[in-house]
Formats: structure tokens, sequence, C-alpha cells
């Protein structure tokens, strides 16, 4: 029988290897580019907004595993959502990877970086595109 590591591990492999929402979109309304310095990762993320909802999300980007996985989980997680209701998402992620608080099951898939909390080092990876959706959305 396979653990919940194995299957956050999984999820993460399959993110990383087939990217959702991977690309730019014709118009968007907003976009937001953001560095991990640390790493090098490098994130650029289109929204296009309609009716207080996130309509479409893409984004293209370089890097580790961990921020590319992360950046297609967001993505995928947040696209047509409430604008309100993908800022408090947003802002679960980054709580449960920073300070390692027990996922929110909303989360749904992004749980699978809940065990990134004890590597330090990673932490801005997997955190990278979720600050840029938080941008994004912010002003
Ligand atoms: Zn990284």
């Amino acid at each position: 029988m396979r653990d919940f590591s194995d299957l956050y591990a999984e999820i993460i492999m399959d993110h990383q290897k087939h990217p959702r929402n991977f690309g730019t979109l014709p118009i968007f309304d907003k976009e937001v580019q953001m560095t991990n310095s640390s790493c090098g990762d490098q994130i650029s993320l289109q929204v296009k907004f309609e009716d207080g909802k996130i309509k479409d999300i893409k984004f293209m980007g370089i890097g580790c595993a961990i921020s590319m996985a992360s950046a297609s989980v967001m993505t995928e997680i947040v696209k047509g959502m409430d604008v309100k209701e993908a800022k408090k998402i947003s802002g679960e992620f980054i709580e449960m990877v920073t300070n390692g608080k027990e996922p929110a099951d909303d989360l749904k898939d992004a749980r699978a970086f809940s065990g990134v909390n004890k590597y330090p080092m990673r932490v801005k990876c997997a955190t990278l595109a979720w600050h840029a959706i938080q941008k994004a959305l912010s002003d």
C-alpha cells in the first residue's frame, strides 16, 4: 500500500512533467513577474478577470521541479474562482508551506506541498507562484 508521501510525490511529479495552464493569454488584465533569487526560479503570470472571478490564468517560467509544479497546481486551483476565494486559498497555501500549518481541505492537490515545510531552502520555491497570484489579486 502506498503512503501519503508517495501519493504527494506523484502529484508533484505529474504537474512538473505536464504543467497545466502553461503559456500565455491573448488578452489579460494583469501580468506579474516574480523571481526566487535563492534558487533561480522565475515565473510570469497572466490573469484575465470577469465578474469578480478569475476567468483565465496562464503561467510561463523556468525553475526547479517544486516551483514549476506548484505554479501548475496553483493555476488549476484558482481558475474559475472568485477573487476573494483565491486570495483566501493562496494565503492558506503560504501558511501551510511556511509555517507547517495543517493543510485545509480546499487546497486539494496543493496539499502535496505540505511536506516542503521541512525543507526551508524549498519554501520559497513552493510559494513563488502563490505570492505571484496574491500580487495579481492585490491591486
Ligand atoms: Zn526552486
